[in-house]
């Protein structure tokens, strides 16, 4: 088949690619052998499935409810209703100077990534190609192959703080981020996929500064963030102000089939993205907006993320980080400070097999994790840092998760000859 660059690009083995398949696969295969602690799928919490189901009985009672839902094309900046639920909302919550005319939501914030990428990245008509510039690496595999062009991401590494004996902290490097003319946007995720950190209020202020002082956007992606889905073990006061464009998702909450992703920006940038939304799917899916909208409207969303999302992922980073701590004993490990999100990011210092090696023992093993080397997007120089890191999920089942834990103790030292 003769393909267009696009197709080509497009068609490559990607990080996120062999990630989806993993999960895929395992699903699909039914093996109830296999350990997942691969993916970012949510937990099952009952209390937020019970919710989810009484919505959804909700809506079929009603036909004209049922009809909004299936029957009609929405605009192509989203659900309206849903649009300015929010907004009231993020405006009584976080104190955000906000209408609707300030959100836009897409099919997943995977999607509203891969639109505002290459809306401020890529080859420009001056001339010039711009790049996103990724302040602190390791970042979420999902961005790697987000450009519609090569070269697409530059990355700073990050400082190292080491805790304790067994515990690090990435920080951002002010000096290592260098915005140049060919920068387009800053993006960065917090609580940030792969590693938990959750980047300080002074952190992330100064990111903003940066970003305003060089007039370009700072992304910040918020898909396990606060104020919804709140899955934040530390203080973390939310952003948003006229540059900056905060995006979010239904995904962690519970919800990440209804593939709903929100877009926070000032109105040009909002109505930009609606533009080409339509273009590439004429509107975004309902089913989401949908499901949430009285959790919006109500403010239920808010108790059940603070009450309910946050202690119940808070317990499982406390007994993952526990059960790292006594299986990895005896070996040269160090686990990232768990800070939000639903990962662990453990680091194995002078490994003497890569990470990806790692993954394929463990995946004989059946505990699927992924490989850390897919999280840095945008460094090009060797690193061994890169190769001496794993993700692991510990959103599932707790007993699955000590037993994958307890393989991946043997496994690393085995590695380590120990
Ligand atoms: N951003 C981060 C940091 C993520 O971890 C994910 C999914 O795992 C996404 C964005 C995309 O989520 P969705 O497209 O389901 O909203």
């Amino acid at each position: 088949m003769k393909l267009s660059k696009f197709g080509e690009k497009f068609t490559r083995q990607a990080g996120i690619l062999s990630l989806m398949d993993d999960l895929g696969h395992a699903l699909a295969s039914g093996s109830e052998d296999l350990i997942m602690m691969g993916g970012g799928n949510p937990g099952h919490i009952p209390e937020v499935q019970n919710i989810i189901r009484q919505r959804l009985q909700d809506l079929l009672a009603d036909p004209d409810k049922l009809h909004h839902l299936v029957g009609v094309y929405g605009p192509p900046q989203g659900d309206w209703d849903f649009i300015a639920a929010l907004a009231q909302l993020l405006q009584r919550q976080c104190g955000w100077d906000i209408g609707p005319e300030n959100i836009g939501l897409t099919n997943g914030s995977q999607a509203a990534f891969f639109l505002l990428f290459n809306m401020f990245a890529g080859p420009c008509t001056d001339g010039s190609q711009r790049q996103i510039q990724l302040p602190l690496a390791s970042e979420y595999i999902g961005y790697t192959d987000a450009g519609l062009s090569d070269n697409f991401f530059t990355a700073a590494r990050p400082d190292i703080e080491f805790i304790d004996a067994h515990t690090f902290k990435y920080r951002v490097n002010f000096d290592a981020v260098h915005i140049t003319e060919q920068t387009g946007a800053l993006c960065v995720s917090r609580p940030t996929n792969p590693t938990g950190n959750v980047l300080t209020d002074d952190e992330v202020n100064q990111l903003a500064a940066l970003a305003r002082q060089h007039d370009i956007p700072l992304i910040l992606d918020n898909a396990y963030g606060m104020p919804f889905p709140g899955m934040v073990f530390t203080e973390a006061t939310p952003l948003y102000d006229e540059n900056t464009i905060v995006c979010m998702s239904l995904s962690k909450l519970g919800l990440p089939a209804a593939r709903t992703g929100i877009v926070i920006a000032r109105p040009e940038i909002i109505k930009a993205l609606a533009g080409i939304n339509a273009i590439v799917n004429l509107t975004t899916g309902s089913f989401g907006s949908a499901l949430a909208l009285e959790l919006v409207r109500s403010g239920e969303i808010l108790r059940l993320s603070r009450e309910v999302i946050a202690p119940f992922y808070r317990r499982r980073a406390e007994r993952a980080t526990a059960w790292a701590h006594e299986y990895l004993e005896g070996c040269d490990y160090y686990v990232h400070k768990a800070e939000g999100a639903m990962f662990l990011w453990l680091w194995f210092k002078d490994l003497p097999i890569t990470n990806l090696e790692l993954y394929e023992r463990l995946k004989q093993r059946g505990v699927i994790v992924v490989s850390g080397h897919y999280f840095f997007p945008g460094i090009e120089e060797e690193w061994a840092h890169r190769h001496e890191c794993i993700r692991v999920t510990y959103a599932q089942d707790e007993d699955e998760v000590n037993r994958g834990m307890q393989i991946i103790g043997t496994e690393v030292k085995k590695a380590y000859g120990i």
